[in-house]
């Protein structure tokens, strides 16, 4: 039977979230095996652990059948790979930063400047579509240090909380690209391959479903029953229980995280009592 090669980071900020989500699936591997490909116990997936930057390069060419990499190192690599699906962590923001001191009051400022990236593509992208003429100075890394060097007048870099960019003497100016972490797939992946791929997104889509539900249950005075179930929209009907308390009864849902707290505080005002709250594990509707 084929495995589905499928290619996280090996050490950085997407490795942890990548081997939660996989193992949260219930797929698990040896770990600390050190080794550099895995095969998982429990399903037909073959874990490869690589850098970043070689995740579209392997995708595209088929070393790896699907991948787990940034927006940004995606698009900066230009292979030609499908994407599959946003993974909802590794968010990030490309922005472009001038020293603090400079007069900055649009993109346009930049004209005729040089600016220093590790993202040239992206860069030049943004620069083409505002139709601005600067110059990009290609760096690997230690990006902010280049203006105080004299290397470049700005720079175009992965902004997180700002507080690189304040102790560079430098300030943020303009966002210029929103990424996060996405799963990849090579064009032409076999149909056994894919078929294992589309377990794998049905297992993932159960896994964050359940991570934006709660599971609630509480007690209910019959005579506000209608209105707390009202307030319970849930994935399908409540379940309504009458309890051993004459005049009452047990209501179960589930409900979403988004507007948790704020229905919480409805329901109480409904008459809800004994309110209890619980993670879910899978969601399968
Ligand atoms: P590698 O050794 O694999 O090449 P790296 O140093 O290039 O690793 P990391 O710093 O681990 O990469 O970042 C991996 C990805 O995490 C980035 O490409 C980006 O998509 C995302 N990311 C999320 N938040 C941040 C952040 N604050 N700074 C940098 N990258 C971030
Ligand atoms: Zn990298």
């Amino acid at each position: 039977m084929q495995k589905l090669k499928l290619a996280i980071q090996k050490k950085g900020r997407l490795s942890d979230e990548s081997i939660k989500l996989i193992n949260e699936c219930d797929i698990s591997f040896p770990t600390s095996s050190g080794k550099l490909v895995t095969a998982a116990y429990d399903f037909p997936i073959e874990l490869l652990f690589l850098r970043d930057d070689d995740i579209p390069d392997y995708v595209q060419d088929g070393v790896a059948d699907i991948g787990i990499v940034g927006e940004n190192v995606l698009v900066e690599s230009d292979k030609k790979v499908e994407e599959v699906k946003k993974m909802g962590f590794g968010k990030c923001r490309l922005s472009l930063a001038v020293p603090r001191t400079m007069n900055f009051n649009s993109a346009d400022d930049l004209s005729g400047k040089s600016i220093a990236t590790s993202y040239p593509k992206i860069l030049q992208n943004y620069l083409d579509k505002n139709n601005i003429h600067a110059e990009i100075h290609i760096i690997s890394g230690s990006v902010e240090i280049a203006p105080s060097i004299g290397l470049a007048d700005a720079i175009c870099d992965i902004v997180s909380t700002g507080s690189t960019l304040l102790s560079n003497g430098l300030k943020e100016v303009e966002q210029i690209f929103q990424s996060e972490a996405i799963l990849i797939k090579n064009k032409s992946l076999s149909t056994e391959k894919q078929e294992i791929l589309q377990q794998l997104l049905f297992r993932l889509e159960a896994v964050k479903r359940a991570q934006k539900n709660k599971y609630i249950l509480l007690n209910a005075p019959n005579e506000s029953l209608d209105k707390i179930i009202s307030l319970l929209p849930g994935i399908s009907s409540p379940t309504v229980q009458a309890l051993a308390k004459e005049g009452w009864s047990s209501v179960h849902s589930v409900i979403t995280e988004h507007d948790f707290w704020e229905k919480i505080q409805q329901l109480k005002e409904a008459g809800a009592e004994g309110i209890l709250v619980m993670p879910i594990e899978k969601l399968i509707y």
